[in-house]
């Protein structure tokens, strides 16, 4: 079709830059918690980390506690992950990133557009994350602007991506259907907005520490977990300055106090598990499990 625009209309407007889907901050429900005995499992659904690996995607847990779906960190593939694990991204209630390396948020945005396109979600999910978080979520939308005005002519709406934000705080403890979170500050710098989380009903802990170094306020948080799901380092591979070497993430989950230990976000991705298991049992008595894609590593009640 002739136009006057050099780009044609959709992607003149795409390039003004005013988009048409936004997210909102919402107001965190903080505070004393009516905590209940919900079941609580949990999904490796990535254990990866950036390089790529065949049989590990990017890094994403998936938590299922009462009636709520929750994924923590978004890497490539986590929506696909997701399906195989039996669940859709339209059950997703809630979304937290650790920190914004692109091997944690890449895919947020596929994860909020898709059950958009296919108008399967009754709404998005609450996503929370670092401060920043918002600013992100906005950029994204930014980013697929073309495509969200390429669809309104068949009657899709924008305000379907008004998607609640909650930016955290090291401390920070949100309160949900009878659950809560709580957000640690770790030690991943130089980013210096990188969080771990400790999820409680009222019977478990689960805490999963995101990217970091030995981390004493992330081994204060999670005192007694069920499980702490915890990135270890080999050495020799990746940036030993701000992970856990798999020579600590033993003595860390024994300062934890934790019940079992798991061990994702592998680098490098391809050492056989005996390798791992070797030597933080040096150091760590309890339960151990070396994560692999798609296992389930709890199932608590
Ligand atoms: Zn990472
Ligand atoms: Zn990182």
């Amino acid at each position: 079709m002739a136009t006057d625009q050099p780009h044609g209309p959709l992607l003149a407007e795409y390039l003004k830059g005013e988009q048409l889907a936004r997210g909102r901050l919402a107001r965190p429900t903080t505070g004393q918690a009516q905590l209940e005995r919900l079941p609580l499992r949990c999904w490796l659904s990535g254990t990866g980390t950036p390089a790529v690996v065949d049989g590990r995607y990017g890094p994403s847990t998936v938590l299922s506690i009462g009636e709520d779906l929750v994924m923590v960190d978004t890497g490539n593939g986590c929506a696909y992950q997701l399906f195989r694990l039996g669940r859709r991204p339209e059950e997703v209630t809630h979304v937290l990133i650790t920190h914004n390396h692109v091997d944690h948020n890449a895919d947020l945005g596929f994860l909020i557009l898709a059950p958009w396109i296919h108008r399967t979600q009754e709404k998005p999910p609450t996503v929370i994350g670092p401060p920043g978080t918002l600013e992100y979520v906005n950029r994204i939308f930014a980013a697929h602007d073309y495509d969200i005005r390429a669809r309104l002519p068949h009657g899709y709406d924008p305000e379907g991506l008004s998607v609640p934000v909650i930016e955290v705080d090291d401390g920070l403890t949100l309160n949900f259907s009878g659950w809560q979170v709580s957000a640690v500050k770790v030690e991943h710098s130089p980013v210096e907005d990188a969080f771990g989380y400790v999820f409680r009903t009222a019977a478990h802990a689960v805490a999963i520490s995101g990217d970091t170094r030995p981390s004493d306020s992330l081994i204060a948080a999670a005192q007694g977990v069920d499980v702490l799901i915890h990135e270890a380092l080999f050495p020799g591979y990746g940036i030993p300055d701000y992970h856990t070497s798999v020579h600590d993430v033993g003595r860390v989950a024994k300062a934890a106090n934790a019940a079992l230990l798991v061990l994702t976000h592998l680098i490098p991705g391809h050492l056989p598990e005996e390798k791992w298991r070797d030597i933080v049992q040096r150091s760590f008595q309890g339960d151990l499990i070396v994560g692999t894609d798609l296992l389930q590593v709890c199932d608590l009640s």
